[in-house]
């Protein structure tokens, strides 16, 4: 484990040149990070789909579909735009946390997963099956070691957004943060909820003096 206390953080990549179990460990780690933390690269369909807007609009020029170019950078233009929102969107929905910090928490699920980690013949013994007909040892384990992975991040997420266990959630529309979807129309996160109060408050006040002010000006 210390081994891997020195690796940095360098950006995201999504595949690992080596295919050793430590690395693609490692691997693994780095794009729960990325997933997670780094607001920097986002990695969610829409927003990619949208960024890939000129490539999809060339391929389909290339393909003999006619296009008028005005009406191309209007359409590109748009995409961008909305590339450019989304993606401050989801950088609200990335939690805070510096690599460092990080490692410290996957140390701690590494140690739980050792101290947790079922030998392959006990996996065997409940499925009935055997496993090697399929995958070698170390693909099990692999594929073990990063499901876990993944599921401590998003008990760690709960505990980071301070939420329940609840079948759904969803994101607060103003901040960002994790909320939990209790079927109403909940849309903002308790903070956000009240700022939000306050600002129609105050908005309703405004409206009211100035209703006053003309009708007294009328009279
Ligand atoms: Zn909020």
């Amino acid at each position: 484990m210390n081994e891997w206390t020195v690796v940095e953080y360098r950006g995201y990549k999504s595949k690992s040149e080596k295919t050793d179990w430590c690395s693609l460990i490692r691997q693994k780690v780095n794009n729960l990070y990325t997933r997670y933390f780094d607001e920097e690269v986002i990695l969610k369909r829409d927003y990619i789909s949208l960024l890939n807007t000129p490539k999809q609009l060339y391929y389909q020029w290339k393909n003999g579909v006619e296009m008028d170019s005005s009406e191309l950078t209007t359409i590109i233009d748009e995409a961008m735009n909305n590339a450019e929102k989304l993606k401050v969107t989801y950088q609200k929905q990335k939690m805070s946390l510096p690599w460092k910090d990080y490692k410290k928490v996957i140390e701690g699920f590494l140690q739980k997963i050792l101290n947790n980690c079922k030998l392959i013949e006990d996996y065997e013994d409940k499925q009935k099956s055997n496993l090697y007909d399929f995958m070698n040892e170390d693909n099990f384990y692999i594929g073990y070691i990063c499901k876990y992975l993944e599921n401590e991040m998003k008990q760690w997420q709960k505990k980071y957004y301070g939420v329940r266990n609840h079948k759904k959630y969803k994101r607060c529309k103003l901040c960002g943060v994790l909320i939990e979807n209790t079927g109403n129309k909940r849309m903002y996160c308790i903070a956000c909820a009240k700022a939000n109060e306050l600002k129609n408050a105050t908005l309703r006040k405004q409206k009211q003096r100035q209703n006053e002010l003309s009708r007294n000006r009328k009279c």
